[in-house]
């Protein structure tokens, strides 16, 4: 199957935007330009007849920015009153946004122990599927401000590939600022080379990976790779795209060959709990 059947065969997509793909570098203010373009493709893809779902950061970084807060919190709580602030900011906009195009969403906030929990998971898993069966597009995010370092995703790559596993997702592209996988950092090492198909994620891929390259998110290439570990256990292919140009995703959904997939291996002994309760 080539790229373009691949993505044509999709039922279900969770698009992951990470917080560093949502505000302006120079600023910190919202890049509403991007987030309009982001809220038009999914709203097209809902259209198209399939089911979306978004998982959004910012949450910390649009709070950091409504209160001034210039240096990135290193207190939990300052963290978690940021989230608080920066959550309902970033709905309001969605909400606004998703309105142009007479599509409603809705805000689903997940934590670790929800999701260990097997009446609570059962739960979350049937909202999804009613908010789908509705039309509805779900928007997701950590519930940050009542997180434990002991027990927080802290990440929404990992999120996004919980969520993805959880609804039976066939596709999840996780919006970055970088392009994919290169065998080094490209911001580092010119001779970097781009990977664009990754068929099994081997400890020499994972050794590739580095850690965040910006002030905002938690997200770096070792987190999306863990992320598509989880997808490509689950059954989904996980595709990273750089959103620098939001057209990329547009591209991604046409079937192009933008990006790195990662490709999906369904494992029979994959279980999200067994994967939620092991240390990592
Ligand atoms: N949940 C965090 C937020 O909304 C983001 C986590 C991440 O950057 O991946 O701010």
């Amino acid at each position: 199957m080539n790229r373009e059947e691949l993505i044509a065969s999709k039922k279900r997509i969770v698009v992951k935007i990470g917080s560093s793909s949502l505000v302006h570098p120079e600023t910190g203010d919202m890049d509403l330009v991007k987030m309009e373009r982001l809220v038009r493709i999914l709203a097209d893809i809902s259209n198209s007849g399939k089911d979306v779902v978004l998982v959004s950061s910012g949450a910390i970084a649009v709070g950091r920015q409504t209160m001034n807060i210039t240096e990135k919190p290193k207190e939990k709580s300052v963290k978690q009153a940021c989230a608080a602030i920066g959550q309902t900011r970033l709905m309001m906009v969605y909400q606004r946004l998703f309105a142009e195009y007479n599509k409603v969403p809705a805000q689903v906030l997940i934590t670790k122990l929800t999701m260990i929990h097997d009446e609570n998971r059962r739960n979350a898993r049937a909202t999804f599927s009613e908010l789908l069966n509705l039309g509805v597009i779900p928007i997701v995010n950590e519930n940050d401000t009542v997180v434990t370092d002991e027990i927080e995703f802290g990440d929404n790559d990992t999120l996004s590939a919980i969520v993805a596993a959880l609804i039976h997702a066939d596709l999840l592209i996780l919006l970055s600022d970088i392009d994919g996988l290169y065998t080094d950092d490209p911001r580092i090492n010119p001779d970097a080379q781009f990977i664009k198909e990754i068929d099994y994620i081997t400890d020499e891929l994972e050794a590739m990976a580095k850690g965040p390259g910006t002030d905002v998110g938690s997200g770096g290439m070792a987190t999306k790779i863990a992320a598509a570990r989880i997808a490509n256990d689950a059954g989904a292919d996980m595709i990273i795209c750089n959103t620098g140009d939001m057209r990329n995703l547009r591209r991604v959904l046409e079937g192009q060959e933008v990006g790195t997939i990662f490709k999906a291996h369904k494992n029979e002994n994959f279980h999200l709990i067994d994967y939620l309760t092991k240390e990592h």
